[in-house]
């Protein structure tokens, strides 16, 4: 299974330093790209800097956008598939008979539990804890069993996971419990940061898939498309502070630009003339693990397919504020999270229907 991570910064380009004599920096640090560079260069009448021109056709390759296609090989499927069970099993076992699951004390880097877990080492106070308030309820799925359907067991550990809840109990079992077996969030300080920056971006590139498999072209319609899904997750967010909400506003241009270019680099047919359909945007899928009670869900950011091989290849959208985003990438090559979604492609089905409960 052919997997596409697209990796996106959502930052302005800044323009070209200008030196106190009037010339043009050609340090190589700078925050620019090499069309800004041309057209400083062409305004002010001034030479192009050849070792600084190639420098930032190099970088441009790598500091706003960034794909990368690797493969899910069927055999690490089959073994994904064959951990999930396990992994379901575990979670069973850690919290029957209302055990609560061992800390995990070298994953606390960064952990917005960290506090809790601090003062009360045992969990046994969890109603009692300040700062604590309920988390997102799970979806209910419904899998289709003949003419009607069924919901799978969401309030059962280890029945239905994810593959960001398999990720959550390889880090710390007790993270795992606290927010996938007791549905709990830390109440943290609502301000800009990566997530927002990544919530809002993905907004743009799934409005932009959609519009997209609709049959629309990536016009002017859909760039106001765009900006309005962006303008909307940034409003989802009511961030409590001026300076975060100032840090929205002046997100919106820059989200656009880059929610344009992951989505042109997610439509790039290799070898082909014409570019991927899109067949997919946000679908939810479950795949049963093998001789298990586990089932795995996942929503694969879209799916798409090689207008000439017919090839489906499964698109991730991630955001980065690193200037090289190759180095990112690279992180996501070995992500299990794709050997899920190749099962869920391959082997999977989409629910009955869902909605949150
Ligand atoms: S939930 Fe786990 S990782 Fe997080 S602070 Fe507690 S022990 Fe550490």
């Amino acid at each position: 299974m052919h997997i596409r991570y697209i990796i996106g910064r959502a930052e302005e380009p800044q323009p070209p330093r200008v030196l106190a004599s009037g010339k043009l920096s050609t340090a190589k640090g700078q925050d620019t790209t090499r069309r800004l560079y041309r057209e400083a260069c062409q305004r002010m009448d001034q030479p192009v800097s050849p070792e600084l021109d190639a420098h930032l056709g190099t970088r441009d390759l790598r500091a706003w956008t960034y794909r990368l296609d690797t493969w899910a090989a069927p055999g690490d499927i089959g073994q994904a598939l064959l951990e999930a069970a396990q992994v379901g099993r575990a979670m069973r076992r850690a919290t029957a008979h209302g055990a609560v699951p061992p800390r995990n004390a070298w994953g606390c880097d960064r952990c917005p539990w960290s506090v809790h877990c601090e003062n009360d080492a045992s969990a046994s106070d969890l109603g009692a804890w300040f700062g604590v308030v309920p988390g997102r309820p799970a979806t209910e799925i419904r899998r289709k069993a003949g003419r009607g359907s069924y919901a799978l067991r969401r309030d059962q550990p280890g029945a239905v996971v994810s593959p960001s809840e398999m990720r959550a109990w390889h880090t710390c079992e007790r993270k795992w419990f606290l927010e996938y077996a007791q549905r709990l969030a830390p109440s943290e300080h609502r301000g800009f940061g990566p997530m927002v920056r990544g919530t809002v971006v993905h907004a743009g590139c799934q409005a932009g898939l959609e519009a997209e498999r609709a049959g629309g072209m990536i016009g002017p319609a859909v760039h106001m498309g765009i900006a309005d899904a962006i303008a909307e997750a940034a409003d989802s967010f009511a961030l409590n502070d001026d300076e975060s909400r100032q840090a929205v506003l002046d997100l919106e241009g820059p989200a656009v630009d880059c929610s344009l270019r992951m989505i042109g680099e997610a439509l790039v047919a290799e070898g082909s003339a014409g570019r991927m359909e899109v067949l997919e945007v946000e679908q939810r899928r479950i795949v049963r693990a093998p001789r298990s009670n586990t089932w795995i869900t996942g929503q694969p950011d879209a799916i798409v397919r090689h207008p000439e091989t017919g090839r489906l290849c499964v698109v991730e959208f991630k955001t980065s504020g690193s200037k090289d985003l190759e180095r990112v990438a690279e992180g996501y090559r070995r992500n299990p999270a794709a050997h899920f979604y190749g099962a869920l492609i391959t082997a999977g089905q989409v629910p009955a229907e869902e909605k949150r409960r």
